[in-house]
Formats: structure tokens, sequence, C-alpha cells
């Protein structure tokens, strides 16, 4: 292997645990989000209704004055009507006070409607409310442990970071600076070993006279393919690799 890659291999291992670490705490604030986006829903209901309720009470209030105002009318048009001597007069006052108080049975009834219809919705507001707080109670709970992930993950963040630090200085760093540059682009393994004469990063077949500058590890040799960095592997560090694939897939079946 190539003296220099030594380091950028451990650097390396560093940098995917952070990647790793930055996926899970990325998913962990989604979580957080979308914990949030209910309850804002939520709210925006609550408060929708609250408006719509207003306004409803604001409408009957519009139409039990236009009651009052009915009856007096109507009591107006009865005194009157108690003083007329002439009969076509008193007939005419009679139309009148019928058509108000036709007036006053439709007003009642927009009103009463109006009534209930407010009332429905306060049942409504109040189902509202109580999903609000059996949300806020449910989540504050898982809130917290989200939180406490996040907290964990950005210590151990900090860890990986200053020992990374540590270890790129002791990095050549011309070859560490090619290296964080492919890193950048592929945000995977950059320093791949060659298995079967193969690249381990983009598997496609390499050449013998390829392996072989590999091999020989006299200088930093690239994947024509991917541009990722070759290493070769000393042949107890493929079994050990080999060990611990198996190992792995033992695990996760
Ligand atoms: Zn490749």
């Amino acid at each position: 292997m190539h003296p220099s890659l030594k380091e950028i291999l451990d650097i390396q291992e560093y940098d995917m645990k952070m990647i790793r670490l930055m996926r899970l705490k990325k998913m962990r604030l989604a979580e957080l989000d979308h914990i949030d986006s209910l309850r804002q829903e939520l709210k925006k209901q609550q408060s929708d209704k609250e408006t719509e309720i207003a306004e409803l009470n604001r409408g009957i209030a519009v139409q039990e004055a236009k009651i009052i105002d009915i009856k007096e009318r109507l009591k107006k048009l009865e005194a009157k009507q108690a003083s007329v001597k002439k009969v076509d007069d008193f007939n005419a006052l009679n139309q009148e006070m019928s058509s108000s108080e036709r007036e006053r049975v439709a007003t009642e009834q927009i009103t009463s409607d109006m009534i209930d219809k407010r009332n429905l919705e306060e049942e409504i507001l109040e189902k509202i409310k109580e999903s609000l707080r059996q949300s806020e109670e449910s989540s504050q709970t898982l809130e917290k442990e989200i939180q406490e992930n996040i907290r964990v993950i950005n210590q151990e963040g900090i860890e990986l970071q200053s020992a990374r630090d540590h270890l790129a200085k002791k990095a050549d760093p011309e070859v560490l600076r090619i290296y964080e540059r492919l890193l950048k682009n592929k945000k995977d393994k950059v320093v791949v070993p060659i298995e079967n004469r193969t690249c381990a990063g983009c598997h496609i077949a390499l050449t013998a006279q390829h392996e072989n500058v590999v091999r020989k590890g006299e200088r930093i040799a690239f994947c024509e393919h991917c541009s990722r960095i070759h290493y070769w592997q000393a042949e107890e560090e493929v079994e050990e690799t080999t060990k611990k694939r198996r190992r792995r897939v033992a695990h996760s079946s």
C-alpha cells in the first residue's frame, strides 16, 4: 500500500461514521419537523374555527337586534290600530302587522338556525382542542427522546471531528486534499481496495497492469472508471474483511 494511504484510510473511517451520523441527525430533525407541523395544523384548525364562531356570533347579534326592532314596530302598530276609526285604515294596519309578524317569525328562524350552527361549531372546536392537548401530551415524550438523541449525535460528532482533525494533521497534505475533493463528490468511500481485480467502489474490472501498480504501492493509483483511489490489501487483511462481512451477513439474516 502507498504509505500515505494508511492515515487517509483511518480518516476515511471517521468520515464514513460522520456521514452516517449526519444522515441520522437529518432523519431525527425531520421527525421533529413532522411532529411540529402536525401541531401547527391543529392550531390552524383551532384558530379558523374560532374565527368562524366569532363571525356567527356577530351575525346572531345582528339578527337579535333586528327581532327587537320588529317587536317594537309591532307594538307601535298595535297601539295605532287601537286608535284608528276607519275600517280601511284598520285593515291596512292589520296587513302591515301580519307582514311584520311574518318577518319576525322568519328572522327568528334564521337566528335559531345560526345558533344551532354556532353550537355545532363550538362542539367541533372542543374536539380540536382536545386532540391538540392529546397530541401535545403524546408528542412531548417523543420530542424529548428525539432531542436527547440529537444531543448525543452532536456530542459524538464533536468527538469524531476532533479525532479526525488530529489524524488529518499527520496525513500527507497533498493526498488528503485529493481525498477530500473525491469525498465531496461521492459522499461515500473513495479509497477502496481491489477485490478480484475489480474496483470495490464501482465494481468494474481492472487491468492486470493497473493491479500491479496498486500492489507495488509506489504511487497513488486512481480507478480509471470512478476516479477512486485504489489500495492493495494484504492477504490477512482480506481474510479479516471477509470474516467481518460474513459476520455482518449472519447478523442481518
Ligand atoms: Zn472504480
